[in-house]
C-alpha cells in the first residue's frame, strides 16, 4: 500500500487514547465541584485504559477516582498505574461487562460521577482525534479510517469529529470506517454480519486486546449509527491474526499494542479483498502503547503460547561469552540478512 498511515493515539500522558477524553471529562467535574455540587469522587468500570487516565487527571485535580477492575484480565503495566496515582481500586472477580453493571447500579446511589464513555464529554474529547487526522493531511479527507472497538465510544467519537468537521464546511465528505474487533469479543461484528437485525450481546473470551474483551458494548447504538452514516464496515481478528500483524508491525519499528494488531488485521483483509483499493489513503488509528502490553509480546516471541505458531518470533539468542561462539552466530545470522 502506498498510502498507509498510523495515527498514533497511544502516545499520550498515560499511554492511550483515553487521555483525550478523560482530560476532558474531570475538567467538568472539577467545575461542577468548585460549584458545591455534590459529587465526592468519579468513578469508572475498565478494562485498564480508561482507569488510567481518570486517576491519572483527578489525581492532579484532587479528585477521589474509584475503578472497578476486572481481576486477572488486564495487564500488569495497566493495573499499575491507578494504583500508583492513588485511584481507589477495586478488583473483582467478574468480566468488564460485570465491572460495568455494577457500577452503573452504585452510581445510581452514591455522589460519583460515572466516567465511562456513555458520558458524552468523554466522547466530545476523543473526537478531537478525528480532526486532528484531517488538519495533519491539510483537510484532504482521507478514504478509509480504521478502529479497534470494544464498548465501542470510540467509533463513535470518530464519526462525531469528521462530521463536524463536514458541517463546518472544513471539508466535503467523510471517511469510510471500518470497526475492527477481536473474534473473541465480537458482537458488533456478529451483527454487522448479520445485516443489522437484531443485536445479540456475546459472552467475551480471553484476548490479548484485553482492551476490547467486552461482549455487551455500551455504546452500541451510537456504534452503528455511526457505521451506518460513514458506509463502514466491521471486521474481526482471530488471536493468531492479531498477534501475528502486531509483531509484523512492530518489526518496521513500530511498537504497537495487541489492539492495534487487530485493526492491522481489518486493513489486510480488506485489502486482500479488493475492498481497500492500492492507492486508497488509510490510516489505521492506534490505541494504546506498546509498553503496556509487553507482556503479550514477550510470551509471542519466546513462543509460548498454545496452539499458535508465532510465526514471527523473534527469540533471543543465549550463547557464551566467548569469541568463537558469539563469531559462529554472528557470521551464521549475516549470511541469512545480506
Ligand atoms: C478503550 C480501548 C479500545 C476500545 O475503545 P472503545 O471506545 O471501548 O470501543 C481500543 N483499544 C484500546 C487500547 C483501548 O484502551
Amino acid at each position: 500500500m502506498n498510502d498507509l498511515w498510523v495515527k498514533q493515539c497511544g502516545i499520550s500522558h498515560t499511554g492511550s487514547f483515553k487521555d483525550l477524553g478523560m482530560t476532558v471529562l474531570v475538567s467538568q467535574v472539577n467545575r461542577l465541584r468548585k460549584m458545591n455540587k455534590p459529587l465526592v469522587g468519579v468513578g469508572c468500570a475498565s478494562t485498564g485504559d480508561t482507569s488510567a487516565a481518570l486517576s491519572a487527571y483527578c489525581a492532579a485535580a484532587g479528585i477521589p477516582s474509584i475503578v472497578f477492575l476486572p481481576a486477572n484480565k488486564i495487564s500488569m503495566a495497566q493495573l499499575v498505574q491507578p494504583i500508583a496515582n492513588g485511584a481507589f481500586v477495586l478488583s473483582m472477580d467478574t468480566d468488564f461487562d460485570g465491572c460495568m453493571k455494577l457500577i452503573r447500579e452504585i452510581t445510581s446511589e452514591l455522589p460519583i460521577y460515572l466516567a465511562n464513555s456513555l458520558n458524552s464529554l468523554r466522547l466530545e474529547g476523543q473526537k478531537t482525534a478525528a480532526i486532528e487526522i484531517l488538519q495533519q493531511f491539510d483537510w484532504e479527507v482521507p478514504d478509509w479510517v480504521i478502529i479497534p472497538g470494544g464498548n465501542l465510544g470510540n467509533i463513535y467519537a470518530f464519526y462525531k469529529g469528521f462530521k463536524m468537521c463536514e458541517e463546518l464546511g472544513l471539508v466535503n465528505r467523510i471517511p469510510r470506517l471500518v470497526c475492527a474487533q477481536s473474534a473473541n469479543a465480537n458482537p458488533l461484528y456478529l451483527h454487522y454480519k448479520s445485516g443489522w437485525k437484531n443485536f445479540t450481546p456475546v459472552k467475551a473470551t480471553t484476548t490479548f486486546a484485553s482492551a476490547i474483551q467486552i461482549g455487551d458494548p455500551v455504546s452500541i447504538d451510537r456504534a452503528v449509527y455511526a457505521l451506518k452514516n460513514s458506509d463502514g464496515i466491521v471486521e474481526e481478528a482471530t488471536e493468531e491474526e492479531m498477534m501475528d500483524e502486531m509483531a509484523a508491525a512492530d518489526s518496521t519499528g513500530m511498537f504497537v499494542c495487541p489492539h492495534t494488531g487487530v485493526a492491522l488485521v481489518a486493513l489486510k483483509k480488506l485489502r486482500e479483498k479488493g475492498v481497500i483499493g492500492k492507492s486508497d489513503r488509510t490510516v489505521v488509528v492506534s490505541t494504546a502503547h506498546g509498553l503496556k502490553f509487553t507482556q503479550a509480546k514477550i510470551v509471542y516471541h519466546s513462543k509460548e503460547i498454545e496452539g499458535m505458531s508465532c510465526k514471527f518470533a523473534n527469540p533471543p539468542v543465549e550463547v557464551a561469552a566467548e569469541y568463537g561462539a558469539v563469531m559462529d552466530v554472528l557470521t551464521k545470522y549475516l549470511s541469512k540478512v545480506s
